[in-house]
């Protein structure tokens, strides 16, 4: 979906080709979402004075004083004098400006053109909800900063609200984050003033850099076939799933908890809490659980697979996953029997199971008002550190490790499976502290007073 820097470089390369050209002809080919034809048809021998931009909208003003609004939404593109024979069909319609032709195309049918008059642009219903444009110099982050103390929401979703600030979309607002170190699940109301206006300073700068860029191509965006914006070469991790960070090396990762893709770094990006919240990691039988016993009381405990075994006794689970996958019957017995029996479902199984729980710890730790510590062996394998203000890790040498895992009737097999699908060695070098189960150092739990 185009964002400001899009609009802005639409905007900026038809309003020169355009400007002080009367309408000729229009015709409307795809009736949806457009003006009836009658009142369409009020732009004929009008002049163009100007193009203007407000949030996502682009504004053609007229010296008839009336002015169309368009809002791209999805695919909506314009295409000048020449237009590619595959969009043809999505020809929405075309104005004749002098001896130039204008096509408005949209594959999706989601673009919105609207024909009022210049006067009432003043009071239009979506137009005067915009919160304030960050391509403005004069932006009052101290006002804003109210809003986001009162918001219940995510920093991210706030950021998208165009009634909040306009002009940001999913990419952007990955990219602003980023390079403000601020997860996009922390809570909006987490945030400290300072922390709020490094957001918006580098929103500002990225959609300041990305609008020289011409905006990034994305495939659902192009001013015409001649233009292409070279914004996606910039790009740090929108789209980089996987993918090294560039800062810290930390791979990508990419979920959808906000119903849009949203990418971040799991280590340059953690969750703010009000209270320091660390997890504890390391492999299986290496001495968590008897660290945990030792921490004192004065913090909430949880372990990870302490919550996902509460969930085979919440109904609602259950149903859910009867349901969603076609379960006559759903325990944790079956759940044994479906892994050898049906590894494919076990797999779609394990990951809802997963990503529950992750939002789980979301919340835990976005609404923790005392210190917590939360036992989680697998933190690596999701990039789960994000989640975390600390992350320490147990080492064990493999011997303890071996007679440990005796004491939990662990074959070395088992230990040397379980070893395996552990990414605790591979990014062992990401977390904080290490210490081994003997050694360890209660004082780097630091309770704030
Ligand atoms: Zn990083």
């Amino acid at each position: 979906m185009p964002e400001l820097p899009e609009v802005e470089t639409i905007k900026r390369y038809l309003e020169p080709l355009l400007k002080e050209k009367s309408i000729k002809e229009i015709a409307i080919i795809i009736d949806k979402h457009t003006p009836p034809k009658l009142e369409f048809e009020r732009l004929l021998d009008a002049k163009l004075t100007s193009l203007t931009r407000r949030g996502k909208y682009l504004l053609f003003n007229f010296d008839n004083k009336h002015t169309l609004i368009i809002h791209l939404r999805m695919e909506g593109k314009f295409f000048f004098n020449e237009i590619e024979a595959k969009y043809r069909p999505h020809i929405i319609f075309i104005a004749t400006f002098g001896d130039d032709r204008l096509y408005f195309v949209d594959t999706r049918r989601f673009a919105r053109i609207e024909l009022v008059k210049t006067s009432e642009l003043i009071s239009h219903p979506a137009l005067q909800k915009l919160g304030p444009d960050l391509a403005d110099d004069e932006i009052d982050s101290n006002k804003l900063y109210e809003k986001v103390k009162r918001s219940g929401t995510y920093i991210k979703k706030l950021l998208l609200d165009q009634t909040f600030v306009s002009g940001l979309g999913n990419i952007y607002v990955d990219e602003s984050l980023f390079a403000a170190k601020i997860n996009p699940y922390s809570k909006a109301k987490n945030l400290s003033i300072k922390e709020f206006k490094e957001i918006i300073s580098h929103a500002k700068r990225i959609l300041k850099n990305a609008t020289e860029f011409g905006g990034t191509t994305v495939k659902t965006f192009h001013v015409d076939h001649h233009k292409i914006g070279s914004y996606q070469n910039e790009l740090k991790v929108y789209q980089q799933e996987n993918k090294p960070c560039p800062v810290c090396g930390f791979p990508i990762k990419k979920n959808y908890y906000l119903g849009r893709g949203t990418h971040f770094c799991p280590h340059c990006q953690r969750i703010k809490s009000l209270v320091p919240t660390y997890s504890l990691t390391g492999l299986t039988s290496g001495g968590k659980s008897f660290i945990m016993t030792k921490i004192s009381n004065d913090f909430i405990k949880y372990s990870s697979d302490d919550l996902v075994n509460q969930l085979y006794f919440d109904d609602d689970f259950i149903k859910n996953i009867k349901t969603t996958f076609n379960l006559k019957e759903f325990n944790k017995n079956t759940l044994k029997e479906i892994r050898t029996k049906n590894p494919p479902l076990f797999l779609r199984i394990s990951r809802v199971i997963r990503e529950i729980i992750e939002l789980l710890i979301l919340k835990i730790v976005s609404e923790a008002k005392t210190p917590l510590v939360i036992e989680v062996p697998v933190l690596f394998n999701e990039g789960l550190n994000y989640l975390f203000t600390t992350n320490i890790g147990i080492d064990v040498d493999a011997d303890t490790q071996k007679n440990n895992a005796k004491t939990r009737e662990l074959s070395d097999v088992d230990v040397a499976a379980y070893n395996k699908v552990n990414a605790y060695l591979k990014y062992r070098h990401y977390l904080e502290y290490h210490f081994t189960s003997k050694d360890f150092d209660f004082s780097v739990l630091k309770i704030k007073a």
